[in-house]
């Protein structure tokens, strides 16, 4: 089956790849999937996907035009191995890198730069934000991605729910948004997106239809305006109970959730071609 015109935008942690600690294997071990390594680093395996999730993501591969998008920035995003797939084309850093065959795309860049200096407070004003002494209480480190934005890696034990909501306002001042995954507190432009991305790759491969996965607030421009959209069962979209007419949630969590996406996001491209 050649491919059809259609976009498979699909989110990396907590979606398609999960750590161990957001595995969620519930019951006894001698039960649970048999795992593949999606990710190394520092010679040690740290994300995972089902094994039977590589037949199903092959599935999308062959059918549709994959796309992972992705908060990672390019570093991170070389590190996951997915089984079977080269992507033609990848967003990483949130939307602020577009790779094509997996170089990065300067005129995306370029454009996505102008937006940021048109529209926002420079990454500076942020970062102080995350570095001023009332953070350090719960703040690992504080890392610029790419130059672009800034994240925080935070002891989630240690810092008050009110921290991240007036963090979120002052930043909502300065043209940036918040979002919290895990022990990250990131804080991104408002025009880096992964929606604005997702839709320059849309053009460029022709496609009219999209269908995109992903489970944090990250990813909601990108399900909202995709013609069907997939989140897990977990995340941070699933905890503000994210819903749309569009929308349709697993019913698995954790590693399992990835699973039934993938399948899900298949038997949605197959069904485009009836
Ligand atoms: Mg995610």
């Amino acid at each position: 089956m050649s491919r059809l015109p259609v976009v498979v935008a699909c989110d990396l942690d907590r979606t398609l790849i999960y750590s161990a600690a957001a595995l969620r294997l519930e019951g006894d071990d001698q039960d649970a999937p048999e795992l593949l390594v999606a990710e190394v680093y520092g010679g040690v395996p740290i994300s995972f996907l089902t094994r039977a999730s590589e037949a199903l993501l092959a599935r999308v591969d062959e059918t549709a035009h994959f796309v992972p998008v992705t908060t990672r920035t390019v570093a991170q995003y070389r590190r996951v191995r997915l089984p079977g797939v080269r992507p033609t084309h990848s967003v990483t850093t949130n939307g602020g890198t577009l790779l094509v065959d997996g170089v990065p795309d300067e005129a995306w860049r370029r454009a996505v730069d102008r937006r940021v200096a048109e529209a926002c407070a420079p990454l500076g004003q942020v970062e102080a934000l995350l570095t001023d002494q009332h953070w350090a209480a719960w703040t690992h480190t504080v890392k610029a991605a790419e130059e672009l934005f800034v994240y925080a890696v935070v002891d989630r034990a240690e810092m008050p729910e009110q921290a991240v909501v007036d963090l979120a306002a002052r930043c909502d001042e300065l043209g940036w948004t918040v979002s919290l995954q895990g022990r990250k507190v990131y804080c991104v432009p408002r025009p880096v997106t992964k929606s604005a991305a997702l839709e320059e790759v849309r053009l460029r491969t022709g496609a009219d239809t999209v269908f995109a996965a992903g489970d944090s607030l990250l990813d909601q421009g990108m399900l909202e305006a995709a013609t069907g959209a997939f989140r897990p069962a977990h995340g941070e979209l699933h905890d503000v109970a994210f819903t749309a007419a569009n929308l349709t949630v697993t019913d698995a969590d954790g590693v399992m959730a990835g699973e039934e996406l993938l399948r899900r996001l298949g038997d949605a491209v197959v069904a485009t071609a009836r």
